[in-house]
């Protein structure tokens, strides 16, 4: 088998790149919201996938619009076991059995029999591990269900990505600043799972995550309307709300 090289990118390119999948909402006509959470992450130029939505047809759809080869994916990370971010990639594995594949082995057995079914050759996780040079699995994080994130170290801090959020936001920040000897996070996106909470309730996460230094936000998926229009005012213009059809370019 070939060892995974380096993408052979434009010099241009920046050191980190994310493109919004699959999203509750949308920044661009052609990648069509839907509920669930999907991102693709070159760090560097090695490429990972971070969930992969809920309906296959819809997130290879968006995945070719937002100009991923199924071919260039290296390895994949899901973040728990929920459909809205585990669906994808079995409809993905078939055009790339390549691509690692990395599960948290507290997921239900559903997940692995759906694999197993395919071929699909998953690995087990429960410590932390680092998915491509440079970029972390918190490995499992105890919540309901549990989760796993994703920390990359970039030259200018931590940028983390979330699923879902079910361990708690808080509680995810705290451990990733742990494991990587941080304090601070760079830029913190994803699900922060706050649509059926109050605005007290919101309102104290939002606090501890400014006590943790966390200097950018980009909500996505079930962080909720609510919960937008809270960070948005806490955050100003370190604020930006995420959507399939982003593209994030950081250096
Ligand atoms: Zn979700
Ligand atoms: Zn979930």
């Amino acid at each position: 088998m070939l060892a995974w090289g380096v993408l052979a990118l434009p010099a241009a390119e920046p050191e980190l790149e994310i493109r919004v999948i699959y999203d509750n909402t949308s920044v661009r006509e052609d990648v069509p919201a839907d509920w669930g959470f999907s991102s693709a992450v070159t760090f560097r130029g090695r490429r990972a996938l971070f969930d992969s939505g809920t309906k296959p047809e819809l997130f290879l759809a968006n995945l070719e619009r937002m100009g991923i080869e199924p071919s260039s994916i290296e390895t994949a990370m899901i973040s728990h076991q929920h459909p809205d971010h585990r669906n994808g990639l079995y409809e993905l594995y078939p055009l790339n059995t390549r691509m690692s594949v990395h599960f948290l082995e507290a997921f239900y057995e559903k997940a692995f029999d759906e694999a197993a079914a395919i071929g699909m050759k998953v690995q087990r996780e429960a410590r932390p591990y680092e998915l491509i040079p440079g970029a972390y699995s918190t490995g499992m994080i105890v919540g309901d269900p549990p989760e796993q994130s994703l920390a990359i170290e970039t030259s200018r801090g931590i940028v983390l990505i979330v699923g879902c959020s079910h361990p708690g936001i808080v509680t995810i920040v705290e451990k990733v600043q742990q494991q990587r000897g941080a304090d601070s996070v760079r830029l913190l996106l994803g699900g922060f799972h706050m649509f059926r909470q109050n605005e007290r309730q919101i309102q104290t996460q939002i606090r501890r995550l400014r006590e943790l230094q966390v200097k950018r936000v980009m909500p996505a998926h079930c962080t909720g309307d609510l919960a937008k229009a809270l960070f948005a005012e806490a955050y100003g213009s370190n604020f930006e709300p995420l959507g399939a059809g982003k593209v994030l370019r950081l250096d």
